[in-house]
C-alpha cells in the first residue's frame, strides 16, 4: 500500500500484515516522522531490513544529500553513508570545510533493497513520500542528489547524471546540484577526480546561494514566491 494511504490515522498494509503508523504527514521533526513510519511496510522491503534508515545529520541543515538506497552497513546500523562510500562522501565534505553534522544526508529508499540491487519503480512510488516529507521539514538550500537513481526521482528527468553532474539547476523554488554516486566513484576510480571536482564547484554554487539568500532575506515576506513559502505544493512532487 502506497504511504500517501496512511493519511487520516493510516495503516499500511502488506500481504495481511498490519501495522498502525499514525499520521505520518503531520510530523512537525524528523524525529517524529522517524516513529510514525520505522514500522512501515507498504512495500516489500519492509520484510526483509533490519534497520528503517530515515537519514542522518543537522536537521536545519543548507545542504541535504540523497542517495539511492541503504547498503549492508547502513541497514545494519541503521544510518545512512557508513560504509566505504560514506567515508569518501566524508573526505569530500572536509575538502570544501563541511563535517556531516553540519549537512543532513538521506536516500530515496528507506530501506535495503535485496543485494543492493536498483530500487524498484513501485518502492520508489512507495517511499519518496516519506524524502519530500524530510525535505518540506528540512528546507534545505542545496540538494545534492547522489547517482541517477536520485536525480531522477527528484529532477523528475530523464537526462543522466553524465550530463547533470555539477551544475545548478533550479526547479519548483529548490536549488538542485547532482553529483555522481560516491559508490560509483569508487568502482570506477577516474569519477573520483569529477567528484572532487564537483565538490568545489557545490562551494561556489553554495557562497553564491548565501549571498542569494541574504538579498533575499530583506526583502518582505510578500516578495517571495509562493513556490519557496510552501515547498511541498510546488509541483515538482
Ligand atoms: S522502503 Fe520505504 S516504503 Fe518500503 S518498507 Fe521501507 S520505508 Fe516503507
Amino acid at each position: 500500500m502506497c504511504p500517501r494511504r496512511a493519511r487520516g490515522g493510516g495503516r499500511p498494509l502488506l500481504s495481511g500484515q498490519e501495522v498502525d503508523m499514525g499520521d505520518w504527514r503531520e510530523a512537525t521533526t524528523l524525529e517524529e516522522l522517524y516513529e510514525a513510519i520505522k514500522d512501515c511496510m507498504a512495500c516489500p522491503l519492509g520484510r526483509t531490513r533490519t534497520h528503517l534508515v530515515l537519514g542522518s545529520g543537522d536537521p536545519e541543515a543548507e545542504i541535504m544529500f540523497v542517495g539511492e538506497a541503504p547498503g549492508f552497513h547502513e541497514d545494519r546500523q541503521g544510518i545512512p553513508f557508513v560504509g566505504p562510500a560514506g567515508q569518501f562522501l566524508d573526505q569530500l565534505l572536509r575538502s570544501i570545510g563541511l563535517k556531516r553534522s553540519q549537512v543532513y544526508i538521506a536516500n530515496t529508499l528507506k530501506c535495503r533493497p535485496p543485494e543492493n540491487r536498483d530500487p524498484l519503480p513501485e518502492e520508489l512510488s512507495a517511499c519518496t513520500p516519506y524524502l519530500f516529507k524530510q525535505i518540506e521539514l528540512i528546507r534545505p538550500r542545496i540538494i545534492c542528489t547522489l547517482g541517477n537513481h536520485a536525480t531522477r526521482t527528484l529532477l523528475r528527468t530523464g537526462t543522466g547524471i553524465s550530463q547533470l553532474h555539477g551544475k545548478l539547476i533550479r526547479k519548483g523554488g529548490l536549488a538542485y546540484v547532482p553529483l555522481f554516486h560516491p559508490a560509483a566513484a569508487l568502482h570506477k576510480p577516474p569519477l573520483k577526480a569529477v567528484l572532487v571536482e564537483d565538490f568545489q564547484r557545490l562551494k561556489e554554487h553554495l557562497d553564491a546561494e548565501r549571498v542569494r539568500w541574504e538579498a533575499e532575506e530583506g526583502l518582505p515576506e510578500e516578495t517571495l514566491t509562493a513556490a519557496e513559502d510552501q515547498p511541498e505544493q510546488m509541483g515538482l512532487f
